[in-house]
């Protein structure tokens, strides 16, 4: 048995921790009669909620499967094992001019947790989510079945697991399709601006000429002010910079480090800092992409009560609105949140019967666990989503009413026929019941 938390640090629970590093040994490792109660996979932990934990169960740990099985160099597709991080697709292949179409903002993620979540990164107006460059998968169930599927072959299953919440089997293996690439630089631009009209001005205008666009909003101020940033693959430049290690926070501070004595001058630097620097510039893909990568377990700064994600994505038509609400909502309760991503989602339909990402605009927020006042302001937060007929990330829940789940994900009795009835997860038992 051993304790293990989720990216949020909000609980620590004992599991019968299963180490799996044979692929061929995993049909017969995950049955159930080999397991403690249900089981559950767990790739790198970085979802922050409780999708990663099966307390009391069996967690199948995945990051011992990390091979690569095969590589296409004239079509650049990619057959490997599910434990495999994408930061090491990225760092090996990027010099070889092939990198992953969609990454999230950690590279420190396995394939398989990027599939469960179907993650998405900063050019899903572009090229949708993760899934969307999976041609296969190899899905082992705890009856002793296995079976590949694909968008054209069992789609059906295909369809289910691809943002499945790790619910309806085990991935072994997978395919993906890397996309040419010219370097590992971005022209990057950084541009200020001052209230949330301005962000989704720039925000339409970058969709069709930048492949990637973000942007960092300081909720501490109602107006709606933060910095955009977009970029675009640079095709001249080839070398790569050596990158600096990686640094560690090192201890847990008895409080959170983030706090109200804290957030409104960091927000205030921060933005501060980047409008004196905005403008063009060229920039190695991974701060771009994953700058907070860079401070291993930053999530240790939040103390020992950790923290809570909230992301939501609310409709387009009532985007602005509900995100206004919202950041009242945040200033009004004074709980504020650091490192705000405020970003948009392109025009298409969510791939999995359960993927997140669906045309409007998305807003992640991290709050410093207060117990009762945090879960008060995210009540509040949920009414705002609920009215807009938005839907809240189940990769960063921790708490979100059943209620909200079901109005949120339309397609979830049809997701429910793919259950494997051997797996259960913390976040299935609150929302599924089981
Ligand atoms: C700093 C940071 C930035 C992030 N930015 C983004 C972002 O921009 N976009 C985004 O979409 N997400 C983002 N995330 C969330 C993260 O990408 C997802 O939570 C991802 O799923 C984590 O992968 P993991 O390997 O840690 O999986 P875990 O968190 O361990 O597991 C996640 C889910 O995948 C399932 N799973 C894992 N492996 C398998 C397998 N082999 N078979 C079946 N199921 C499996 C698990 O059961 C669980 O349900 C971010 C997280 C962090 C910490």
């Amino acid at each position: 048995m051993k304790s293990i938390s989720s990216w949020g640090r909000l609980s620590q629970e004992m599991h019968h921790v299963t180490p799996l590093n044979d692929r061929n040994k995993v049909r017969d490792s995950i049955r159930h009669k080999n397991n403690h109660g249900l089981g559950l996979a767990h790739g790198m932990g970085r979802s922050y909620g409780d999708i990663a934990l099966n307390p009391n169960g069996t967690l199948w740990l995945t990051t011992g499967l990390n091979h690569l099985i095969d590589f296409d160099v004239h079509s650049g597709l990619l057959r490997c094992e599910a434990g495999v991080l994408l930061r090491d697709i990225q760092r090996l292949f990027i010099p070889k001019g092939w990198a992953l179409p969609v990454t999230p903002g950690s590279q420190l993620v396995t394939v398989g947790g990027a599939i469960a979540n179907d993650v998405h990164g900063k050019n899903h107006h572009l090229l949708g989510t993760f899934g969307d460059h999976i041609q296969s998968l190899k899905l082992a169930r705890t009856d002793g079945t296995e079976l590949e599927c694909g968008p054209t072959h069992n789609p059906e299953w295909f369809f289910a697991t691809v943002g499945g919440l790790g619910l309806t089997g085990f991935i072994v293996a997978a395919e993906i399709q890397l996309r040419p690439i010219s370097g590992p630089w971005l022209d990057t631009e950084t541009i200020p601006y001052s209230n949330l009209s301005e962000f989704f001005e720039l925000a339409d205008s970058s969709e069709n000429d930048w492949e990637h666009t973000v942007s960092w909003i300081d909720c501490m101020s109602n107006k709606g002010q933060g910095i955009f940033m977009r970029a675009n693959s640079n095709q001249e430049l080839e070398d790569a910079p050596k990158m600096k290690a990686e640094k560690k926070m090192p201890f847990v501070p008895p409080i959170s480090l983030v706090n109200t004595l804290t957030l409104r001058p960091f927000n205030f630097v921060y933005y501060n800092l980047k409008k004196y620097k905005a403008g063009s510039g060229i920039t190695h893909y991974e701060p771009f992409f994953y700058p907070l990568d860079k401070l291993l377990e930053w999530n240790r700064m939040y103390g020992p009560k950790g923290f809570f994600q909230y992301q939501s994505v609310i409709p387009r038509n009532v985007g602005q609105d509900a995100t206004q609400a919202m950041l009242r909502e945040i200033e009004k309760s004074g709980e504020g949140s650091f490192l705000a991503v405020l970003k948009t989602f392109g025009n298409r339909e969510p791939l999995g019967l359960l993927s997140f990402p669906e045309p409007g605009v998305t807003l992640a927020l991290d709050f410093p666990n207060h117990q009762s006042s945090t879960h008060k302001l995210l009540a509040r937060l949920d009414a705002i989503v609920k009215e807009a007929k938005g839907r809240i990330y189940p990769a960063k829940d921790a708490r979100m009413p059943r209620e909200l789940f079901e109005a949120g994900y339309p397609k979830l009795n049809e997701f429910l026929k793919y259950r494997d009835a051997g797996i259960s997860s913390s976040l299935s038992r609150r929302l599924l019941g089981s």
